[in-house]
């Protein structure tokens, strides 16, 4: 077969056979899609031999750049001994030495004064980390003779993945909506949007009115909730929602003033993605609960962990006829090659020194957004590290968004695919999230070719 009739053939089955997460397939049954092939450093290459810059680190999870020799080595290194056994009644060093990675190295990078993080329960997606932070919280209060702790505060605009209980602790309307007879009561606190905020105000005039909203639902629930659900630092899927000063530290005292557990969902935020190798480091805060799994592998393979504090894993602790078990595990927990990927990973953090390098990158990165701020069609250039939201708004003085069915910020995406970038959007928030690992030019390229597709789209 030529290669042109191979890319059609593909592309029939393709239509023919997949249905596509996230994806109105009307809309992708009438467009061309990019085929992936290969992939090297910053760049993704098609079908046809195009390279493009993986604009959103393959939805958020590159790291160190695509066919890293050392992680390619380590997971083939780790399929000859074995690929996967189960960590059900068994277990493998892969696991255990990454165990003790992640703890130590969540403690040294998350202060801690009466708490710290001390034990991984692993899945193998962000979605999975949270439900079982949600159910261990939940069980947590049950093992401790409070009853009435049977709900969870969560914020506006959160995503934490897309199976049922996360979906109940997510206000996402347009992803979320249409589930909500199938969810559990969850309160929702406003989000710490300041560009839409909720509650009319400015910061910092405002002294983070939002936290006081927090803790007037604290006041009155706190008998209810079993913990607070929060993406620290930025509200990713809900629209690169940057989070001002104060918010999350304030958001963790109040967590301990009215006992409430904290689940940090570092989800996105992990592996060095703000410029810390954690959101909480920014805030010096340490949850009672963090799940970690995107850039876990380095954007490998399906991990995740959920990490969690002595208090709360001693309360699992008892007769085998107590039933204080945690019964929860999915098959491929802790699956040896990912963990394999993941000691690699977080070998080149430290042997690269990523995060140091990473600093002036996005002082860089920061600058080139400046630039961007003063379109006409603008509305808000958020920026935390590496995770950027390009917000477009129809009329920049009264912040009114684009209709919906403009597909604004999907039409720049296409604009910048067909210049050499992928991206994707969020509705019409411009997504930037490159690999820690992009050089300057690397970076000028996207930044360059991002303003020339919105400039284009938005006239
Ligand atoms: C992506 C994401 C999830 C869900 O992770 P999946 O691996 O897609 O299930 C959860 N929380 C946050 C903050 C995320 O960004």
């Amino acid at each position: 077969m030529n290669i042109q009739s191979y890319v059609r053939h593909i592309e029939k089955l393709d239509k023919r056979f997949l249905w596509h997460p996230f994806t109105q397939m009307k809309d992708w049954d009438e467009g061309s899609p990019v085929i992936i092939t290969g992939g090297r450093g910053s760049f993704l290459k098609d079908i046809n031999g195009i390279w493009y810059i993986d604009g959103v680190s393959s939805l958020w999870v590159t790291v160190h750049g695509h066919g890293r020799k050392e992680i390619n080595d380590a997971i083939k290194e780790q399929v000859d001994k074995v690929s996967h056994s189960t960590l059900l009644g068994l277990t493998h060093p892969p696991a255990a030495l990454l165990a003790e990675k992640l703890v130590k190295l969540v403690n040294s990078s998350l202060v801690t004064r009466h708490s710290s993080l001390s034990k991984v329960f692993y899945s193998d997606n962000g979605s999975t980390s949270v439900e079982i932070g949600l159910k261990m919280a939940f069980q947590y209060w049950r093992l401790k003779g409070i009853k009435g702790k049977k709900t969870f505060l969560s914020l506006e605009n959160a995503y934490h993945g897309d199976t049922i209980g996360a979906v109940s602790v997510g206000g996402i309307d347009i992803f979320h909506k249409i589930f909500s007879p199938l969810l559990f009561k969850a309160y929702k606190a406003p989000a710490p949007y300041c560009y839409r905020c909720g509650l009319d105000r400015r910061y910092p005039s405002c002294k983070l009115l939002c936290l006081r909203e927090m803790e007037k639902i604290m006041q009155k629930r706190h008998g209810e909730i079993a913990a607070l659900i929060i993406e620290p630092v930025v509200q990713g899927a809900g629209g690169m929602i940057t989070a001002p000063e104060g918010y999350l530290k304030g958001a963790r005292k109040l967590c301990s003033k009215y006992g409430i557990l904290m689940i940090a969902d570092e989800v996105a935020t992990g592996f060095g993605r703000t410029g810390k190798m954690f959101a909480c480091e920014h805030e010096g805060v340490v949850p009672d609960i963090l799940c970690l799994a995107k850039g876990i592998t380095g954007g490998y393979l399906p991990l995740a962990a959920t990490i969690t504090s002595e208090e709360i894993f001693s309360a699992f602790i008892g007769e085998f006829r107590e039933l204080k078990t945690f019964f929860h595990g999915h098959t491929y927990t802790g699956n040896q090659l990912a963990c394999a990927a993941a000691l690699c990973s977080l070998e080149i953090f430290k042997k690269e020194k990523t995060l140091k390098h990473m600093q002036r990158k996005i002082e860089f990165l920061g600058k080139a957004l400046d630039r961007i701020r003063d379109f006409p069609h603008v509305g808000e250039a958020r920026q935390r590290g590496f995770m950027v939201g390009i917000e477009l708004v129809k009329d920049r003085n009264t912040k009114e968004p684009y209709p919906f069915e403009h597909k604004t910020g999907w039409k720049v995406c296409c604009r910048a695919r067909e210049k050499g970038l992928l991206i994707r959007p969020l509705g019409d928030v411009i997504v930037l999230m490159p690999p820690l690992s992009v050089s300057y030019s690397e970076l000028k390229s996207l930044m360059r070719i991002t303003a020339e597709a919105i400039k284009e789209v938005t006239g």
